[in-house]
């Protein structure tokens, strides 16, 4: 019925002029925009802050602003912004135009080095978790050079961290540069071992963004989706995604216009998308770049996320970025592929091609894992929130558990090392490993890809790991900030205990088998190859100590556990007061999405559902009042069953919402966050199923002409 009042014609996109290569990165204060608008010496300044953190002079940034605003002048741009990415988990900007009085009755464009460099947004209504009360509201946000300038619509945007008066960081950017600094300095110190010439080791990352797409007239119709950005309610469609008909299939023509507008838009912004195809449930879609470095790369998501939201509404679309917007099909997730490389060219993922290059591989795949090992409870409190709970272990989702699997080859290469006893681990030749018997003439490569694990939350694909469980709304960051960090910290220790072995006499080959020996050995808990999704993987990973825990709120207990933090004292990633907030942050976002959330079902099944079923109940009543009536003997049971049948939901989702509005006001006076977070998890969140279902039900009932909201066959299935 609704489906008739969409408009399924695709709108029209100017094709961009000329070849990707010729747009790419116009809108992007890029190196060659740099080089023409800078003096050679302001330019080479500034590429040094870039590569190597180099403080740039005031006079220095007056030159590069001065750059700058010619750029963007010339560029349409009118406005300038600090952008930055506070922990709501979006992005925020504050426009300021370049006019300025000029003194005598006209205006000039000016942008300054000081305004470039530092500002102190308005913002004392930012969540801090604390550390800004608003008498000491001030907060800073400062240019942060490593990440290009662009310009969005006429506003230059300059990436920025978001720091309090006191120091503290109050963005994902600020701990995510700090743990790419220390995963830098300990990587480069351990591949000194292997090769005296690295003088500095990147992080790389390679997100893959998954989303839906909803028609946006139906989206207006279901206001737990405008308000939640997921559907409370909704019975399954009798067609989902059975017929594994949508995964890597022909994208619907409508759908392909976004694409191609998105990724002009992209391409445009430096953002070097690459990937698109379909998913796996219907109107799923995935998006993925080129990787990069991950400071850039996380920019790069960052600014995907706003402008996908923006070009799919031009284009009469919703994009849904929860990670669970539709039960009963697939979640979406931001795969995370993660790794590291050196200045001289080497991917320490990677396996090489001589025993020197693989034992530096295998080094760098061991303190991976062990990290992952240490924080595996750490790394799933970065990714877990009150929406990604829908994919790690609630309903028809993985656990939640962090295990990582390797594969059989990288197994094998392992624990054939770990078992190796005096001098012989020192002749193992990691090269012959890599080689399966018969089917030598296939490239290594090909043998890594085909290997793989798609229900493992941390995979190692070939050449880099795939932390998969991040959600599709997430910050990449704070997933990346643990992992670096921990990672940081594991190859700080190994050096240490490699050292005090060659100290103590041994070879420096030899002392790097064992340690890497032992930590093999203490970190088998977390490999894991089988099927993650399974029953008897829960119980095994109990057994083997792993973190099991899937209440949200109490799985951010990590990010404050002494481990936790001493590790990120070490790294100087957080401070004990950073940790502190950024859980309270956590716990206070869980209490008001589930908040919201309980609000709009309670509205939506009072006030939406419960009449309409009442209006049609009492049209049955009314037939069957009128059948009896005529006393003709017409059978009356059917219709009787129904009348009961909606009694008994309506009765109930009555019920239900009454105890929940309760449960709520039992909740809300509560004043520590963590508790408060506690009593929302495990006292309100329980009667959505329950609510739902009993709305689900009537679903079926109801004349379909009278449901008031777009139903899942509607929403789900864009031509
Ligand atoms: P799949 O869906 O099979 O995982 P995709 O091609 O969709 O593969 O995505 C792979 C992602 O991994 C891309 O963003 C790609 O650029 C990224 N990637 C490839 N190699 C590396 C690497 N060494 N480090 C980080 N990311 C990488
Ligand atoms: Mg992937």
């Amino acid at each position: 019925m609704v489906d008739a009042a969409i408009n399924h014609t695709a709108v029209e996109v100017k094709a961009p002029e000329g070849r990707p290569s010729d747009y790419f990165g116009k809108k992007v204060f890029s190196r060659a925009a740099m080089r023409k608008y800078l003096n050679k010496a302001t330019y080479d300044a500034l590429i040094d802050t870039m590569q190597n953190g180099t403080p740039l002079t005031r006079e220095l940034a007056d030159g590069i602003a001065a750059g700058m605003r010619q750029w963007a002048l010339e560029n349409g741009a009118d406005h300038y912004t600090h952008w930055f990415q506070p922990l709501t988990g979006g992005t925020a900007e504050k426009h300021d135009g370049f006019v300025n009085p000029d003194g005598s009755g006209g205006v000039l464009e000016e942008f300054s080095g000081k305004l470039l460099v530092q500002q102190e947004p308005d913002a004392s209504s930012f969540p801090n978790g604390g550390i800004r009360n608003t008498f000491e509201a001030r907060g800073y946000s400062a240019w942060d050079p490593a990440s290009p300038a662009f310009i969005v619509d006429t506003t230059l945007c300059i990436p920025t961290v978001f720091i309090a008066y006191t120091g503290e960081a109050l963005d994902y950017k600020v701990p995510l540069l700090r743990s790419l600094t220390a995963v830098g300095q300990a990587a480069t110190e351990v591949c000194r071992y292997f090769d005296k010439n690295v003088q500095r080791v990147t992080c790389f990352l390679g997100w893959e963004q998954e989303y839906f797409l909803v028609d946006e007239s139906l989206w207006a119709g279901r206001p737990d989706l405008m308000l939640t950005g997921r559907t409370l309610m909704g019975h399954e469609s009798a067609k989902n995604q059975q017929l594994e008909d949508h995964y890597f299939g022909a994208i619907p023509t409508r759908v392909m216009a976004f694409m191609k507008d998105l990724e002009y838009e992209c391409l445009m912004l430096g953002i070097p998308v690459k990937t698109r195809h379909n998913e796996v449930a219907p109107n799923q879609f995935e998006l993925a770049p080129v990787y990069e470095e991950a400071n850039l790369a996380n920019d790069h998501n960052q600014l995907l996320m706003t402008i996908m939201d923006k070009i799919a509404r031009r284009h009469r679309f919703r994009v849904l970025l929860h990670e669970k917007p539709f039960k009963g099909i697939n979640g979406s997730g931001k795969h995370n592929n993660w790794s590291l490389g050196t200045d001289t060219g080497v991917n320490l993922l990677s396996p090489g091609k001589t025993a020197s290059e693989n034992l530096q591989f295998i080094t760098f795949l061991v303190n991976a894992i062990t990290a992952v090992y240490k924080y595996n409870g750490l790394l799933k409190a970065s990714i877990m929130s009150a929406t990604n709970a829908h994919r790690l272990g609630a309903n028809e989702a993985p656990p939640a558990i962090i295990s990582t699997f390797l594969g059989t080859q990288v197994s094998a290469v392992l624990d054939k090392l770990a078992a190796s006893k005096g001098d012989d681990a020192i002749r193992f030749d990691a090269k012959n490993v890599f080689k399966m018997s018969g089917i030598s003439h296939i490239p290594t490569l090909l043998l890594d890809n085909t290997d793989r694990n798609r229900t493992s939350p941390f995979a190692f694909t070939g050449n880099r790991f795939e932390f998969r469980a991040v959600g599709s709304s997430d910050n990449c960051a704070e997933a990346m900030i643990v992992l670096n960090a921990a990672i940081a910290h594991e190859l700080t220790l190994f050096k240490e205990q490699v050292d005090a072995k060659i100290e103590a006499g041994a070879k420096k080959e030899k002392a790097i088998y064992e340690v890497l020996k032992q930590m093999i050995k203490s970190c088998t808990a977390v490999r894991f190859d089988g099927n993650g999704y399974s029953d008897e993987w829960k119980a095994e990973a109990k057994k083997r100590c792993l973190d099991c825990e899937s209440s949200t709120p109490l799985v951010f207990d990590r990010y404050l556990d002494k481990a936790a933090q001493q590790m990120f004292a070490a790294t100087g990633v957080f401070n004990e007061v950073e940790l502190e907030a950024r859980a309270e942050v956590k716990w206070e976002t869980y209490t008001k999405k589930i908040q919201i959330e309980g609000r709009v079902l309670g509205d939506l099944a009072m006030n939406h559902i419960v009449p309409i079923a009442s209006k049609y109940e009492a049209m049955l009543l009314d037939k069957v009042f009128k059948m009896t009536q005529i006393n003709r003997g017409l059978n009356t049971a059917p219709d009787i069953e129904l009348i009961k049948k909606i009694q008994d939901h309506t009765a109930e989702i009555q019920r239900l919402t009454g105890e929940m509005i309760e449960a709520r006001k039992k909740a809300n006076p509560i004043e520590q966050a963590r508790a408060k977070a506690i009593a929302y998890h495990d006292t309100v969140e329980i009667f959505f199923e329950e609510i739902r279902r009993h709305i689900d039900k009537l679903e079926e009932i109801v004349d379909d002409q009278m449901w008031p909201l777009p139903k899942y066959r509607e929403l789900l299935f864009l031509r």
